[in-house]
Order: structure tokens, then C-alpha cells, then sequence
């Protein structure tokens, strides 16, 4: 997922975040703009989705909970992927084995 960008205005280099009201969209904002976003891009596919056992509704929840991206999820812990409705023990074991293989790639 393209995460920094470059500011339309004054071509700083910017940090792309996602959109607070709009899902698959991002935004980024500069300083040379207090007002508002400088930049607004399409996210592309959620990369989300590419766990198994995850489909767009248990990324939704994802997305609430700050887990973005896979990186994200890597790092949260067990306890904290269980308290996502849908997400249980088999699906945990499935995501952290997609992570694991992710890895030795
Ligand atoms: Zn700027």
C-alpha cells in the first residue's frame, strides 16, 4: 500500500493515512495546508483482505481497531485479534501461519 506521497502544493514528502470517514481512500495532509488534506488517492485493494479468514466486514473491524495493514497485525497480540468478532482461535492459527509464511519469503 503507497504510504507517503509527494504534496501537490509544495512537493514536501507526506505521509498518507487513511481516510477518517471514507474506507479505501487516503488522505495526506502538509503543513503548508492547516485547512485540510492536500491530497486524497484511491488505497487500492485492502491488503487486509489477503488473510485468510478475513473477508471486507472483518476488515472493517480491523481498520477500527488501527490494524491497517499486515504489518500491523503482525505485531498486535493474540488477545487483541481475538476480540474482533470473527476472529477466533482457528482463524487466529491461520492468520499468524499466513504471517509466518509472509516472512521467509
Ligand atoms: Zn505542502
Amino acid at each position: 500500500m503507497q504510504t507517503t506521497s509527494n504534496c501537490p502544493r509544495c512537493g514536501a514528502v507526506i505521509q498518507l493515512q487513511p481516510h477518517p470517514a471514507r474506507p479505501g481512500r487516503l488522505v495526506g495532509y502538509c503543513g503548508c495546508n492547516p485547512a485540510g488534506p492536500v491530497l486524497e488517492v484511491d488505497a487500492g485493494p485492502d491488503p487486509l483482505l489477503a488473510l485468510p479468514g478475513v473477508d471486507e466486514e472483518v476488515a472493517a473491524d480491523l481498520h477500527k481497531r488501527g490494524l491497517h495493514n499486515l504489518a500491523n497485525v503482525r505485531w498486535v497480540s493474540d488477545e487483541e485479534l481475538l476480540a474482533v468478532p470473527h476472529i477466533g482461535e482457528r482463524t487466529l492459527e491461520k492468520i499468524r501461519a499466513f504471517l509466518a509464511q509472509e516472512d521467509e519469503k
